[in-house]
C-alpha cells in the first residue's frame, strides 16, 4: 500500500515568551521563594531546559495560606456570586484569547502533541471556567440548601498529565463557590500554571484569591501537613493519595482524591467496527496513555478478537510519533525519564510473564523520552500489565465470551475510574453500565470530557466528584 508522506508542519514557538526564571505567585504578585531554592523544568521531547522555577518550602506555604485566608474572609467569600462570576468569565475569555500561547507552552513543557493541547486541553480549561461562572450566582438553587457556604481555603495538588486542565478542574468550582486556593502544580509541568497566574493578574482577580506554589513532592507534603486548610483536593498516584488521607485522618479538612485507574474498554461482536477501532486507539494512545481513565485493558469478545486486532495493528501503523509541536503528530514524548523507566519496566514484566508484545515499526527520536505504541496479547488477568497502571502507550488485550464474563473481568481490579462499552444494543449498554464498578461509563465513545458531567472514582481510584453540579458540592459546607 502506498504511504502518503507528510511534510513537517510545526507550530511556531514564537507565541510563547518564556522567562528564564519564575517566582511563586502569592497574594497577587510573583515573589522569590523564602529559602531561595529552585529547579529546572525541561522539554521532554528534547531535554532542553525551558526555565528555572521557584521551589516553595514551608515558609512559602505559610505566606500563601495567610494570603488565601485573608482574601477568603475579607473579599472573596463575602462577594456576591454574580460578581465572582464576572471574574470567572473574564478568566475564561483570556484563556481563549491566549489559547495558542497556552497550547504551545503546554506541549513544550509536557510533551503532548499540539493537536491535543490545542483541541482538548485549552478549550476544555476555558469551558470549565465558563461553566462554573454560570453557577456562581445560582448556588442557592443548586439543591444544597437555601444558602450553602464556602468551605474556606483549599489546597489543590495536581499532576503533570493535563497541567492546565487539571488546574481549571480544581480552581473553577472552588472559586465559583467562594473559596480561595493554593495550587501546587507538578514538578515536571509548572509553566502553564504560572501563565495562568499571569492571567489572574490580567483579570484583576483580587490578591490572595489564588496562589500558585511551584515545587516538588515536598511542597505538596508541606501543604498537606498544615492542619488549617479547609479542603485538600488531590489528583495523582494512589500511593500519594493514601498518604494524604492518612495525614488528614481525624482533622476537619475535607478531602477529595482522584487517583489512578485500569479501565476496561469492552468491545462486543456487534459493535460498530471502525468506530470501535478509533475508540480503542483514542482510549489508550491519547496523551501517550498518560490518562488516569485510559482504556488500558481492552476486553474484546472472542468471536471478533482476531479481526479487531488485525485492524488495530493496521491503524497503529499509521500513527505518527515525534515532535509534539508538529500538527500531524499523534504520539508525543513521555513526560519524564522517571515515567519512561516505569513504562519500560512494566512492559518488560509483561514479556517476562508470558504475554506477547507488538509495536508498529516507527523511528524514535534520538533525544528526549519516547515509547512506541505497544499492544500486549495473550494477557492473563494475573499479570502485572493487567493489574497495574502503566500510565503509558501500552494496551493489554484480554478476551471474553459472554456479557457476564466481560463484567467479571472488567471489575477484576482494585481501581474503578472509568469503563467503555461498544455495542449496537442500547439495552446491553444499560445492563453493563448497571454492573460496571466505575465512576464513568462511556458507551460507543471513550475519553470524552465535558464540564457539565461529573467525574471521579470508586475503590482505589479515589472519591469525590469534579465537574457538573456534583463538583460544587466538594467546595460547599452544605
Ligand atoms: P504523584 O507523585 O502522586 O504526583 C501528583 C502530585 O502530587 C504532584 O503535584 C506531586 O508533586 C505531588 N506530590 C508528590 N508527593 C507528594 C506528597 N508526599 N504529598 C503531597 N503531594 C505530593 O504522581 P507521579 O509521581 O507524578 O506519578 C506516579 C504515578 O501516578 C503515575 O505513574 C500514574 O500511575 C499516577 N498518576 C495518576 C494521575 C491521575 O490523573 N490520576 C496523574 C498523574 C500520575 P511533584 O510532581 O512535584 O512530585
Ligand atoms: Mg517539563
Amino acid at each position: 500500500m502506498a504511504r502518503f508522506e507528510y511534510a513537517p508542519a510545526p507550530e511556531s514557538r514564537a507565541v510563547v515568551s518564556l522567562r528564564s526564571s519564575y517566582g511563586l505567585y502569592v497574594d497577587g504578585e510573583f515573589v522569590e521563594p523564602l529559602e531561595g531554592k529552585s529547579f529546572k523544568t525541561i522539554n521532554p521531547a528534547s531535554e532542553e531546559v525551558l526555565a528555572e522555577v521557584a521551589l516553595a518550602g514551608a515558609g512559602d506555604v505559610e505566606r500563601a495560606v495567610a494570603a488565601a485566608r485573608r482574601a477568603q474572609r475579607e473579599v472573596w467569600g463575602p462577594m456576591p456570586g454574580a460578581e465572582r462570576a464576572k471574574y470567572l468569565f473574564r478568566v475564561a475569555r483570556i484563556i481563549q484569547e491566549r489559547a495558542r500561547e497556552l497550547a504551545v507552552l503546554e506541549s513544550l513543557d509536557n510533551g503532548k502533541p499540539i493537536r491535543e493541547s490545542r483541541d482538548v486541553d485549552v478549550p476544555l480549561a476555558a469551558a470549565h471556567f465558563f461553566y462554573y461562572a454560570g453557577w456562581a450566582d445560582k448556588l442557592d438553587y443548586a439543591g444544597f440548601g437555601p444558602s450553602p457556604r464556602p468551605l474556606g481555603i483549599a489546597g489543590q495538588i495536581i499532576p503533570w498529565n493535563f497541567p492546565l486542565l487539571m488546574a481549571a478542574w480544581k480552581l473553577a468550582p472552588a472559586l465559583a463557590t467562594g473559596n480561595t486556593c493554593i495550587l501546587k502544580p507538578a514538578e515536571t509541568t509548572p509553566l502553564s500554571a504560572l501563565v495562568l497566574a499571569e492571567i489572574f493578574q490580567q483579570a484583576e482577580l483580587p490578591p490572595g484569591v489564588i496562589n500558585v506554589l511551584t515545587g516538588d513532592g515536598s511542597t505538596g507534603a508541606a501543604l498537606v501537613a498544615r492542619r488549617d486548610l479547609d479542603k485538600v483536593a488531590f489528583t495523582g498516584s494512589t500511593e500519594v493519595g493514601k498518604a494524604i488521607q492518612r495525614e488528614l485522618a481525624g482533622t476537619r479538612t475535607r478531602v477529595s482524591l482522584e487517583l489512578g485507574g485500569k479501565a476496561a474498554n469492552i468491545v462486543f461482536e456487534d459493535a460498530p467496527f471502525s468506530q470501535a477501532i478509533e475508540g480503542i486507539v483514542n482510549g489508550i494512545f491519547f496523551n501517550q496513555g498518560h490518562v488516569c481513565c485510559a482504556g488500558s485493558r481492552l476486553l474484546v469478545q472472542e468471536s471478533v478478537a482476531e479481526a479487531v486486532l488485525e485492524a488495530l495493528k493496521r491503524r497503529l501503523g499509521t500513527l505518527r510519533l515525534g515532535d509534539p509541536l508538529d500538527k500531524n503528530t499523534d504520539i508525543g514524548a513521555i513526560n519524564s525519564e522517571r515515567q519512561l523507566d516505569k513504562i519500560v519496566e512494566l512492559a518488560a514484566s509483561g514479556e517476562r510473564e508470558g504475554a506477547e508484545r507488538w509495536s508498529p515499526s516507527c523511528s524514535i527520536p534520538e533525544r528526549g523520552y519516547w515509547f512506541p505504541p505497544t499492544i500486549f496479547t495473550g494477557v492473563a488477568p494475573s499479570q502485572r500489565i493487567a493489574r497495574e497502571e502503566i500510565f503509558g502507550p501500552v494496551l493489554s488485550v484480554l478476551t471474553f465470551r459472554t456479557p457476564d464474563e466481560a463484567v467479571q473481568k472488567a471489575n477484576n481490579t482494585t481501581y474503578g475510574l472509568s469503563a467503555g462499552v461498544w455495542t449496537e444494543k442500547g439495552s446491553r449498554i444499560l445492563w453493563m453500565a448497571d454492573r460496571l464498578r466505575a465512576g464513568v461509563v462511556w458507551a460507543n465513545t471513550f475519553n470524552r470530557f465535558d464540564p457539565t458531567s461529573p467525574f471521579g472514582g470508586y475503590g482505589e481510584s479515589g472519591f469525590g466528584r469534579e465537574g457538573g453540579r456534583h463538583g460544587l458540592e466538594e467546595y460547599l459546607d452544605a
